[in-house]
C-alpha cells in the first residue's frame, strides 16, 4: 500500500470554485500526494457563518471533484453540531490513518497569514505538514512583515527547502508552493450573482447549475 502523504484541503467552499480546484490540483501533483480530501467546514469557527447550509455547500464539492481521481471529499465537518476546529480534524485523520504517514494541510497564503488565531494552532505542527499555496493579493515577499511574531519564528524554523522533503516526516514542515494566480474567491461569485451577473468561467459549470437550480446566492 502506497504510504505517499495525504492532503487535505479545508475550507467553506461557499461555493468552490476553480481556485480551490487549482490549488488542489498543482500541490496534488507537485507534492506527489496519494489523494487531496476536499473538507468543507460546518459551522466555521474563524468568520461569520455562511448563508447557505453545509449540506450544499457539500453537494458542490461533491459535483466539483466527482471526474478527478486525485479528488475525494470528507464530510465529517459538515456533520457536527457546533465549532468545528482544524485540530480536531487532524486529530482523527491522524487516528485513522496512523502515526507514520505523512499528512499536508493545504492552506492558500490568506489563510496561512491568520493561522496563529486558529485554535491550537501549534498542535497543527505535530499531526501534519503545512503547505502553503500562493494567493494573489498576498505576495510572498511581504510576508515576514505581516505575519505576527510567533508564526514568523515557526515559518523561519520549519521551512522546507525541498518541497517533496514531506514524504520523509509525518509532519512538522512549511511548504510554500507557486501555483497558478487565480485571482477567484467565493465572496466574488456571490456577489457576481446578487448583482445579476454570470460567475460562469470562474467555477465548474454542474456547480454553478447547481446554484442557478436552487437560486442560491441571489
Ligand atoms: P471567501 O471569499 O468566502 O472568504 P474563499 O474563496 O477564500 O472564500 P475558502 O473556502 O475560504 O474560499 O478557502 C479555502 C482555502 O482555499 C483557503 O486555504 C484559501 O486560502 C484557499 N483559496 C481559496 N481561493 C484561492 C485562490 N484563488 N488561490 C489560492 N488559494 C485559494
Amino acid at each position: 500500500m502506497s504510504s505517499a502523504p495525504i492532503g487535505i484541503l479545508g475550507g467553506t467552499f461557499d461555493p468552490v470554485h476553480y481556485g480551490h480546484l487549482r490549488l488542489a490540483q498543482e500541490v496534488g501533483e507537485g507534492l506527489k500526494l496519494q489523494e487531496v480530501r476536499f473538507v468543507p467546514s460546518g459551522t466555521p469557527p474563524h468568520r461569520t457563518a455562511p448563508r447557505i447550509s453545509a449540506v450544499e455547500r457539500l453537494a458542490m464539492v461533491r459535483l466539483a471533484v466527482r471526474d478527478n481521481p486525485l479528488f475525494t471529499v470528507d464530510e465529517r465537518e459538515t456533520r457536527r453540531s457546533g465549532p468545528g476546529y482544524t485540530v480536531d480534524t487532524l486529530t482523527e485523520l491522524r487516528q485513522e490513518i496512523g502515526a507514520t504517514r505523512p499528512l499536508c494541510l493545504l492552506v492558500g497564503a490568506d489563510a496561512f497569514l491568520d493561522f496563529a488565531t486558529w485554535s491550537r494552532w501549534h498542535e497543527l505542527f505535530t499531526l501534519a505538514h503545512v503547505v502553503v499555496a500562493h494567493r494573489p493579493g498576498f505576495p510572498v515577499d511581504t510576508w515576514q512583515d505581516r505575519m505576527p511574531q510567533p508564526l514568523a519564528r515557526e515559518y523561519a524554523a520549519r521551512t522546507l527547502r525541498q518541497p517533496l522533503a514531506v514524504h520523509l516526516a509525518p509532519a512538522g514542515g512549511i511548504v510554500i508552493i507557486p501555483i497558478a494566480a487565480l485571482d477567484i474567491s467565493a465572496t466574488m461569485i456571490r456577489d457576481c450573482i446578487r448583482a445579476g451577473a454570470s460567475p460562469r468561467y470562474l467555477l465548474p459549470d454542474s456547480v454553478l447549475d447547481y446554484i442557478q437550480t436552487r437560486r442560491l446566492y441571489v
